[in-house]
C-alpha cells in the first residue's frame, strides 16, 4: 500500500535548512519567489552545533544588504588580520593594509539564528524536524520532494525546481546518475581537535600556529568563550584528553613561538575530520546543489560558510532566469559561475592546511622546509597579498 501524502506545489523546494538553504529561501522571497525548506534536524539542534566562525566581507555584505541581520556589525568582531606563528615567532598578515578588506568574527550558529528568525519574520515556510526526506522525477517537468513532518504528517509538493543544500553528507548529490558526475575527493592523515573554553581572549585576533608537535588555531567566539583546535589523529578519542592534557598540549604548540594561552574550563571537545570534495557538475535536471552538499573544504582558511552563501547568491538569480523562460540551462550558468570561485578556495584551503600541518610521517627536513615556506610567504608582499586576498574574500560576481 501506498503512504498517503497531503499534496502541494511550490515554485522551488529545497532540502536542508542551514545556511545555504535558508539563505537561498531568503533571497528568493524577495524576488517574490515561492519556496518551502525542509530540515531532519530540529532548529535548536543546528543553533546550538559549533562550527564556522569567520566571514569573508562578502558574506557580512550579504547578510546586512539584504535585511537577515542587523546584529552581525554589533555583536561581531572585525577582525583587520590574522597571525601566522612559525619558527619562534608571530607574523601578521595585515588584511586592511595589504588589500583594503576585513573578516568578520561571528558564529555560524548566530548566522543560522539570523537567517531562521528572518525566514519566521517574513512568513517562510521552513520546516524542522522532518523525516523520510526523498526526491524524485528530477528529470520531469515537475521533480517532487516527499518527507513526514515534525507531527507525523506525510507530504509530497511538486516543484518548478529542487535544491538540494542538505550538507556534506548530501541525499541529493546522491541522485545524480554515477556516469553524469564526477567526483573529486582528497583525504588528509590527520583531524582538527576542537575545544570550546570558557576564558577570556588570549589574542585580538586568529592565531595559525605552526610547529613541529603539529598545527594549532586560536580562535574566539565572544569576551569569555573561546574556539581552539590541535591537529590531531582522526581516530582520536575526546575521552583520553583531560582539561590538563589539553592545555598542556596547546601550550606546548603555542610556547614555542613565544605565546600563552588564558585558561579555562573547557565545555565542548570535538574531532573534525578533514575532506576536499566538490562534485561536479551541480545540476541535473531539475535538481541543483549548494553548499556543502556539493563540496567541502578543510576548515584552514574559513571557506565552507562562506562558500555556502556565495553559492546561493548566485543561485538565486539563475533559478529567477530558469523560472522565468522554464529552461534548465541557467542551472549549467550556476553550476560553471559558482565552481570558478569553489576551485579557487579548494586551492586556498588545501595550501593553507598542508602549509600549516606536519604530516604523521614528516621529517626534520619537512618541518624545516615549511617553516621557508612561511618565511617566503610572510617577507613578501605579494605572497602575502594572495593570502590577504583569498582569506577575506575574491570579489562576488
Ligand atoms: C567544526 C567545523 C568548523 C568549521 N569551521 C568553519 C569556518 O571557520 N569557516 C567556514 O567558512 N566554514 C567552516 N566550517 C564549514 C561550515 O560549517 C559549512 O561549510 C557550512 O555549514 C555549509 O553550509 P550548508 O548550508 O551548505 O550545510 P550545513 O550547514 O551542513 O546544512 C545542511 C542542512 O541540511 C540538513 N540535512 C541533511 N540531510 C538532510 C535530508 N536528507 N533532508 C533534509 N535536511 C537534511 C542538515 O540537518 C543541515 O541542517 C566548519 C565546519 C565544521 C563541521
Amino acid at each position: 500500500m501506498f503512504p498517503s501524502y497531503t499534496q502541494s506545489r511550490t515554485q522551488i523546494a529545497i532540502v536542508g535548512a542551514g545556511p545555504a538553504g535558508l539563505m537561498l529561501s531568503h533571497l528568493l522571497a524577495q524576488a517574490g519567489i515561492d519556496s518551502v525548506a525542509v530540515d531532519v534536524r530540529a532548529r535548536r539542534e543546528i543553533e546550538e552545533t559549533h562550527r564556522a566562525g569567520i566571514l569573508e566581507q562578502g558574506s557580512v555584505d550579504l547578510l546586512v544588504d539584504t535585511g537577515v541581520s542587523d546584529r552581525v556589525h554589533r555583536d561581531g568582531y572585525r577582525h583587520d588580520g590574522i597571525e601566522l606563528a612559525f619558527g619562534g615567532g608571530g607574523h601578521r598578515i595585515d588584511f586592511q593594509g595589504l588589500v583594503g578588506a576585513s573578516t568578520q568574527l561571528y558564529p555560524q550558529t548566530d548566522v543560522f539564528a539570523d537567517l531562521a528568525d528572518a525566514r519566521r519574520r517574513d512568513g517562510g515556510d521552513v520546516r524542522f524536524g522532518v523525516t523520510d526526506v526523498s526526491v524524485g522525477d528530477l528529470t520531469t517537468d515537475v521533480p517532487v520532494l516527499r518527507f513526514t513532518d515534525a507531527d507525523g504528517i506525510g507530504h509530497q509538493i511538486r516543484a518548478d525546481f529542487l535544491v538540494g543544500a542538505d550538507g556534506s553528507r548530501s541525499l541529493c548529490r546522491q541522485q545524480v546518475p554515477a556516469d553524469e558526475r564526477r567526483q573529486y575527493f582528497r583525504e588528509y592523515p590527520f583531524a582538527w581537535f576542537g575545544v570550546l573554553a570558557e576564558a577570556p581572549p588570549s589574542a585580538p585576533e586568529l592565531i595559525y600556529n605552526h610547529s613541529p608537535r603539529g598545527f594549532a588555531l586560536i580562535s574566539q567566539r565572544t569576551e569569555t568563550l573561546q574556539r581552539m583546535y590541535f591537529q590531531c589523529d582522526p581516530a582520536e578519542n575526546v575521552d583520553d584528553w583531560s582539561e590538563d592534557r589539553i592545555w598542556a598540549e596547546l601550550q606546548a604548540r603555542v610556547g614555542a613561538n613565544g605565546y600563552h594561552l588564558n585558561e579555562g574550563p573547557i565545555i565542548a571537545k570535538t574531532v573534525l575530520p578533514f575532506r576536499s570534495f566538490v562534485q561536479e557538475p551541480m545540476h541535473h535536471g531539475r535538481l541543483v546543489l549548494a553548499g556543502d552538499a556539493a563540496h567541502t573544504v578543510p576548515p584552514t582558511g574559513a571557506k565552507g560558510l562562506n562558500l555556502a552563501l556565495a553559492d546561493v547568491r548566485v543561485l538565486a538569480e539563475e533559478l529567477q532566469r530558469a523560472l522565468a523562460a522554464d529552461d534548465i540551462t541557467p542551472l549549467a550558468t550556476y553550476s560553471e559561475r559558482a565552481l570558478d570561485r569553489i576551485w579557487k578556495a579548494q586551492h586556498f584551503s588545501y595550501w593553507m592546511t598542508t602549509m600549516l600541518h606536519t604530516l604523521p610521517d614528516a621529517t626534520a627536513f619537512d618541518v624545516r622546509r615549511q617553516e621557508g615556506e612561511l618565511v617566503a610567504l610572510t617577507s613578501s608582499i605579494a605572497g602575502s597579498t594572495y593570502l590577504a586576498e583569498a582569506y577575506t574574500g575574491w570579489p562576488q560576481w
